[in-house]
């Protein structure tokens, strides 16, 4: 299969934050990539403005760095490594002060895509947006990229919004969901409407229930004073789980454009109903070997903050009244995977008098590892001895189904910033999306804070509370097993 990279216009990308974990990790090292698969072009250029003094040439040899630990080792070129950094430099900014502003000025050149990327902790997005329009650093095209968490409850996502449109207009603002970026999530949109095959069934008249697993096996360690006024509802299911209920619940859009589909993804937002107490389960790992448990990583003795939750969620709409989703997501897991498995109901007769085999229709959406989608259908099982039935899977591996290109599909970050320059939103949330977000979640929190409800202990490496599976339990219904 040929591919078809398609380079964005030329950009001047200032990365506020430059120094960070996430521009390490994540940013610098998917823009190598780019620059390599050819995206970017030659003339982009890359700024990182952070706190601390450096040169340029000290700045470069930490991308430098980053690449060599964050890149595969048959996509580190030195030939291209050298041509990328060229085209980096560095400003000393303080994002609160007026040092580095008028040099960040200077540096910004006139007639190619300004964009900005708000890579700090969102204290700092307001002061950061103010200086940029303040000292004419931002032009009408120009576009930020804020990152999460967008708020920590409705109000202050209501505060953070208000202090961004003071300065950029919504067109100008991408809130940045790495889920939203992977290759899967978008071809659910491709599944769902580029196929006559599914959105037929697509509705709670034949879809028994949708379960959406987020598993990591890492803790907090390290992030446990952060995480600990946080938790798995803020930090994962207001954002990245509710985007993705959003793409499988939403309307087909009438066009795949920014607003057609936010518009969806809200309505789906709206007909939340609220969730009843019986239908939460939270969770803090327990100690487990020499690895301490989430209170002592928190170093809160108290704390009744959540590194797993569970809930059962009803959408209130015609299409899915009646269709529970059932949402997962905890660290210290058994394994780190991430997918969407919607289970179909059972044919409406059976003609086969043994029915013994049969089991459910499941579209599995994995997310990772392994990004693919797997069918599970019913067929004969082969060989003599009449009609015995068997389940098996129609397996697409992208990795396997799209050859080379497969295995370079892009990594999440990379593809939106891409998709910023591009001046595409449509895998950015949008302000009003984050609200509706929070106004469901708040009163979940509140619930639980009032009620005083403390975390069950699960231990590490299990697929969590045990409460959690009677949530299904109860319904008739299991999980599916956490695997890799
Ligand atoms: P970090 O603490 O590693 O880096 C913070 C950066 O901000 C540094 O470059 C620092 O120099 C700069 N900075 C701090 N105060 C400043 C000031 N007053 N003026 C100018 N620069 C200043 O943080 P991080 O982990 O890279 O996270 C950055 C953002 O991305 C946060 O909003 C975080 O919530 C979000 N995020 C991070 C990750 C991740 O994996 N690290 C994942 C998702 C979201």
């Amino acid at each position: 299969m040929v591919s078809r990279v398609i380079p964005v216009d030329t950009f001047d990308l200032v990365i506020f934050g430059g120094t960070g974990d996430l521009a390490r990790r994540k940013i610098l090292p998917g823009l190598y990539r780019r620059f390599l698969g050819g995206q970017m072009p030659q003339d982009s250029r890359i700024i990182a403005a952070a706190r601390s003094d450096m040169s340029d040439d000290e700045f470069r040899a930490q991308v430098r760095a980053a690449i060599e630990e964050f890149v595969a080792a048959d996509k580190r070129d030195a030939a291209v490594i050298d041509e990328f950094v060229a085209r980096i430099s560095y400003v000393a900014i303080d994002a609160t002060g007026e040092n580095g502003w008028a040099q960040l000025k200077d540096t910004m050149r006139d007639g190619v895509i300004r964009a900005f990327y708000f890579s700090v902790a969102p204290s700092l997005f307001g002061a950061i947006a103010e200086r940029l329009s303040d000292h004419g650093i931002a032009d009408p095209q120009s576009r930020i990229v804020v990152e999460k968490p967008f708020g920590r409850d409705l109000a202050s996502a209501k505060a953070l919004n208000a202090v961004l449109a003071q300065h950029f207009a919504e067109e100008q603002i991408y809130r940045i969901d790495h889920y939203l970026g992977k290759e899967t999530v978008q071809n659910l949109m491709a599944v769902r409407f580029a196929n006559i095959l599914f959105e037929p069934l697509w509705k709670a008249q034949y879809i028994d229930h949708v379960q959406i697993t987020v598993a990591e096996t890492v803790g907090v360690d390290g992030r446990g004073a952060y995480y600990d006024t946080s938790g798995a509802m803020r930090d994962m299911v207001q954002n990245h789980l509710m985007q993705l209920l959003c793409l499988i619940a939403m309307e087909p859009p009438y066009h795949f454009d920014p607003n057609a589909v936010r518009d969806e993804k809200l309505k789906v937002i709206r007909a939340l109903d609220p969730v009843a107490p019986e239908d939460i389960v939270r969770g803090q790992y327990l100690k487990g070997g020499d690895q301490d448990g989430y209170v002592a990583h928190s170093g809160n003795p108290h704390s009744r903050t959540e590194s797993y939750i569970a809930l059962k969620v009803h959408i209130s709409n015609w299409r899915w009244k009646g269709t529970p989703f059932y949402l997962r997501t905890g660290k210290r897991l058994r394994a780190r995977a991430s997918e969407i498995a919607i289970t179909f109901k059972e044919p409406p007769h059976s003609i086969f008098d043994d029915a013994e085999g049969w089991r459910e229709n499941v579209l599995v959406i994995r997310l990772q590892p392994n990004e693919g989608m797997n069918l599970m259908v019913m067929i004969k099982e082969p060989g003599p001895g009449g009609m015995r039935l068997t389940q098996v899977p129609l397996d697409m591996s992208f990795a396997e189904a799209l050859g080379e290109e497969g295995e370079d599909i892009p990594d999440a970050y990379e593809r939106l910033i891409m998709d910023v320059i591009r001046g595409n939103q449509t895998l950015f949330m949008r302000g009003d999306e984050v609200e509706a977000a929070w106004a469901w979640a708040d009163p979940i929190i509140e619930g639980w804070e009032r009620r005083g409800d403390r975390p069950r202990g699960y231990e590490p490496g299990t697929s969590g509370p045990e409460d959690a599976l009677m949530l299904l339990h109860r319904d008739g219904r299991r999980w599916r097993e956490i695997r890799e």
